[in-house]
């Protein structure tokens, strides 16, 4: 499940460019801990992304930055000389309130900004749904029609977790919901991505959560690389310390093989590409 700290050595650097901290509501450590963990995992570096969703208002958000910036200021004193470490977060939902996600991204502060897609309009989260009770084509066409607007909306630096719902869905349910189907208006979706010269993430939550498959998959990692795409970060999700770094080997692996030579690593909301 971890990174090991000696299957790490050698050429490649790993970096953990998601992960939530005790400043997210389900996230359970310290930035100190998380750090401790990458460094003994081996990793080259880690962005905190905790999370900031729009839907529940700026205070809340502003309080998670401000949590934010004082621990990563210590852990850089810290822990500077072995790790890098970014300050992000992971913005939910930005085009339910494009001005708020503009104020908030414009901190000039924030390294790196995830956009992601957790919940559609007035739905609950896709962890909540009852997928077996629900119209499995409604979902998906809601899903890739809200990610559009998301990405038409900005004020992120990478796409997280594209195709999130799969994440809770049994094996069944996801070959009912078929999402090759939807293939052609997600390279549309990827197309507008790589034409911004954004990114998107590999999120390995799927893999140490027990499934066969990275948010996204192998195959839309390759279609993002034919629609143009060259910014692409690898983050295991982690809300607590014993993730940092999972399955990051086989995020750069699958880098690889969709034909990627370098992952991204943000600061100043500026990609710097390692090569792997
Ligand atoms: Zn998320
Ligand atoms: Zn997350």
């Amino acid at each position: 499940m971890y990174v090991d700290a000696v299957e790490t050595g050698g050429l490649t650097p790993y970096y953990d460019s998601h992960t939530h901290t005790e400043h997210s509501h389900d996230g359970a450590c310290s930035v100190r801990e998380m750090c401790e963990r990458a460094v003994l995992c081996g990793l080259a570096g880690i962005a905190f992304t905790d999370h900031c969703e729009v839907d529940t208002g700026l205070e809340a958000c502003l309080d998670v930055v401000r949590g934010l910036k004082s621990d990563v200021s210590r852990a850089r004193d810290i822990f500077g000389e072995r790790l890098e470490i970014s300050l992000g977060v992971e913005l939910g939902e930005p085009h339910h309130n494009p001005p708020f996600a503009r104020e908030l991204t414009r901190d000039p502060e924030i390294d790196f900004v995830i956009g992601s897609l957790h919940h559609a309009r007035g739905q609950p989260d896709y962890y909540y749904i009852d997928y077996g009770h629900e119209n499995l084509d409604a979902i998906m066409s809601l899903y890739y029609e809200e990610l559009e607007e998301l990405v038409e909306c900005g004020c992120f630096d990478v796409v997280g977790h594209i195709n999130y719902q799969l994440r809770y869905m049994d094996s069944l349910t996801r070959s009912r919901a078929n999402p090759s189907k939807y293939y052609g208006k997600l390279g549309e979706i990827l197309r507008a991505i790589a034409s911004k010269n954004l990114g998107i993430e590999i999120n390995t939550s799927g893999l140490w959560r027990g499934m066969d498959f990275t948010l996204p998959s192998l195959d839309v990692l390759k279609m993002f690389r034919a629609a143009g795409g060259k910014v692409v970060t690898t983050g295991s999700d982690s809300h607590d310390s014993s993730h940092v770094g999972a399955e990051l080997k086989t995020a750069v692996e699958y880098m690889r093989t969709a034909g990627f030579k370098y992952l991204a690593f943000f600061k100043n909301r500026e990609p710097s590409f390692k090569p792997i």
